[in-house]
């Protein structure tokens, strides 16, 4: 049976998880064909191994503008047919909250690719509201301001407007109202206010507990009803002009979209009763991405696509409004996830190996052996299809005794290497032979995953992957090329850091669906590397990575594809170097001079001692000052 690139696609379930962004080609290399698979693309793998060749080494963060763009692009689309189909009188918003992807060159590539769509930006803090003011100008887009609000957050809001700037401040604590309303009659700025509501109805998945009555943010009812008094009383009725809710991020259920959409619009349609004629209806953000390609049913996934929630958001204001006869409003939407998800690719290269399987076993057992390892030597021997379960039982009961007698000081050091040695050359061969008899896949499945190799990878997962740490997420990993050769080994990933936690040990299943302990992957080849890929990491990964260990922020890389004269090209919009040593410690207060000078000076008191050479003290201060400004991951493993 030959391995094929299509035989790995599915082993990966890449077309489930890649939107078309991302599939195999026939060199066996994913390949990024954010047009569809006829029109430019981008090997990764070839991409690596120039921008290696440049001196950018992994880990690497690739960001995608075309995916970006292209997100932008459907998101808008769908909202737009399902305006056509229903025949909806009002248009639609998109904002981008700024907290799901703060990098500046993203920023600007949103506003950019925006502005034909009038996408505007969400702020959940002042240094967010900051970002917003500096870097977008589109005429129709809104600027919205949510979160913690002090007066410096409120006045800068209020005084953008005389940039041109459309910026709504949303009220999500009752007490911002009459800091809002002071604000105005000091600085004579009438406000764009947005009132955000407490909703009943929950979401789904992990943040489930973001909405709900005990939520963060958000006005009760009485605080509402209060609240369109007050703005009557200080005739700023008119001022109040959005209604907004956010029931939490990657709600995996429609139904629960639904839900809370159907309890919105009520909200909405209420305000009119009230006398607060209402332009925009923000629904928040929520649109969940499909990461293991399930198609619903974990936390992970999505039970409805970008078209279907388009649909629903605007049937849904759309027969609300016409029961009980009040304006059509514009609908906004606060998707972020879901816009820049696909857009970021983790690259890193495999380092090492700790392997554990022994295939092809052979070891020397003799008389002056002791009696346990001369009967795993005979478990080993006899095993078959038939006494299977019994030899199982055996070898966990001897796998027991070998660490008991080494305890006890009956066992030398020697011996125990043998029986550990004996004991994984049965576990591999049981494993062979339980799959070829029925009943054992329970037994199968506890080997399998003892016998799975470490691989040890140049990244940290705290820096790059803080979700998987924090929140078992689950991101597609795979290796960007090799495809057409069969990945034959088992293996968990463990990181760069000295933490237990560093490590990546649940992997999408695509054929069996849901997660397995261990990812296929290829041999490693001496001399070679072997690069994985994490995808879909576009989505708050950056930001609230940390700097467990003192790994920084890796190399990143904003690449456009174009096209050139063989179909793939693409060209480099910006390098964002990655932390230098240096730098990184200089976030927690050691400064450089400082350091060399604490080195030269033990220097200078080894030589006087007579123990380091001229010769060493000068390597050791070039390694040193070297180190410094070097990146903090390894730099040459390929070497
Ligand atoms: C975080 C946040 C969003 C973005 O949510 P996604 O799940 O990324 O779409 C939108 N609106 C508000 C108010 C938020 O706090």
């Amino acid at each position: 049976m030959t391995w094929n690139y299509s035989k790995s696609a599915s082993l990966y379930g890449i077309d489930g998880w890649a939107s078309g962004y991302f599939r195999i080609n026939e060199k066996g290399n994913v390949e990024v064909t954010p047009y569809g698979p006829d029109k430019p693309k981008l090997d990764l793998f070839q991409l690596t191994c120039d921008l290696n060749d440049r001196g950018i080494t992994p880990p690497i963060l690739i960001r995608l503008p075309d995916v970006v763009k292209s997100r932008i692009d459907l998101l808008s689309n769908c909202f737009q047919k399902a305006i056509n189909d229903y025949k909806y009188p009002g248009d639609y918003k998109g904002v981008f909250p700024i907290k799901v992807n703060q990098q500046n060159h993203l920023i600007q590539e949103i506003v950019d690719f925006g502005k034909a769509r009038s996408l505007g930006l969400e702020c959940g803090s002042k240094p967010e509201l900051l970002v917003a003011l500096a870097l977008m100008n589109t005429q129709e887009a809104l600027i919205i301001c949510n979160g913690f609000k002090d007066v410096e957050y409120i006045e800068t809001a209020l005084l953008s407007q005389k940039l041109g700037r459309n910026t709504y401040i949303v009220i999500d604590r009752f007490e911002e109202l009459n800091m809002v309303i002071d604000a105005s009659k000091k600085l004579k700025i009438r406000p764009k206010i947005g009132f955000r509501a407490k909703l009943n109805a929950q979401g789904s998945g992990k943040w489930v507990e973001s909405s709900g009555a005990k939520s963060k943010f958000g006005l009760t009812p009485s605080e509402i009803v209060k609240g369109i008094n007050i703005l009557k009383k200080e005739d700023l009725l008119s001022s109040l002009e959005l209604f907004h809710f956010h029931i939490g991020s990657q709600i995996t259920s429609i139904q629960a979209i639904k839900s809370s959409l159907k309890e919105a619009v009520r909200y909405y349609t209420e305000f009119y009763s009230l006398g607060a004629n209402l332009k925009y209806l923000d629904v928040g953000g929520g649109l969940g991405v499909d990461y293991d390609g399930s198609g619903g049913g974990t936390d992970n996934s999505t039970n409805y696509d970008e078209q279907e929630y388009a649909n629903d958001v605007v049937s849904i204001v759309q027969s609300a409004c016409e029961e009980k006869n009040v304006p059509f409003p514009s609908i906004v939407t606060e998707a972020g996830r879901s816009l820049v998800a696909h857009s970021s690719i983790l690259i890193f290269n495999v380092v090492g190996e700790n392997r554990v399987a022994k295939p092809n076993f052979s070891l020397d057992v003799t008389e002056k052996d002791s009696r346990l390892v001369r009967e795993l030597y005979d478990i080993y021997n006899y095993l078959n299809t038939e006494n299977i379960n019994e030899c199982y039982n055996d070898l966990l009961e001897k796998k027991r005794d070998t660490m008991n007698m080494f305890s006890y000081g009956v066992l030398s050091l020697e011996q125990r290497a043998k029986a550990e040695d004996l004991y994984w050359a049965i576990s591999t061969k049981m494993v062979q032979v339980a799959k070829q008899t029925e009943d054992t896949e329970d037994l199968i499945w506890d080997l399998e995953k003892e016998l799975s190799d470490t691989y040890y990878c140049n990244f940290s997962i705290f820096q790059s992957l803080p979700d998987c740490w924090a929140l078992d997420q689950i991101f597609p990993v795979m290796p960007i090329h090799r495809h057409n050769e069969n990945p034959n080994r088992r293996a968990i990933l463990v990181d760069m850091t000295c933490d237990s936690d560093g490590k990546l040990d649940k992997f999408l299943d695509p054929e069996a669906g849901g997660t397995q302990d261990y990812l296929e992957v290829h041999e490693l080849k001496e001399g070679e590397p072997y690069y994985l890929g994490v995808f879909l990491t576009g989505a708050y990964q950056e930001t609230l990575g940390d700097l467990h260990n003192l790994f920084g922020d890796t190399n990143a890389v904003h690449i456009s594809i174009c096209e050139n004269g063989s179909g793939s090209g693409y060209k480099i919009e910006g390098v964002v170097e990655g932390d230098s040593v240096e730098e990184v410690l200089s976030y927690v207060e050691y400064n450089k001079p400082e350091l060399i000078k604490k080195i030269r000076e033990a220097s200078e008191k080894s030589i006087a001692d007579g123990i380091l050479t001229n010769q060493e003290a000068k390597l050791l201060m070039n390694y040193y000052q070297q180190a410094l400004s070097g990146y903090t991951y390894l730099e040459d493993p390929d070497e």
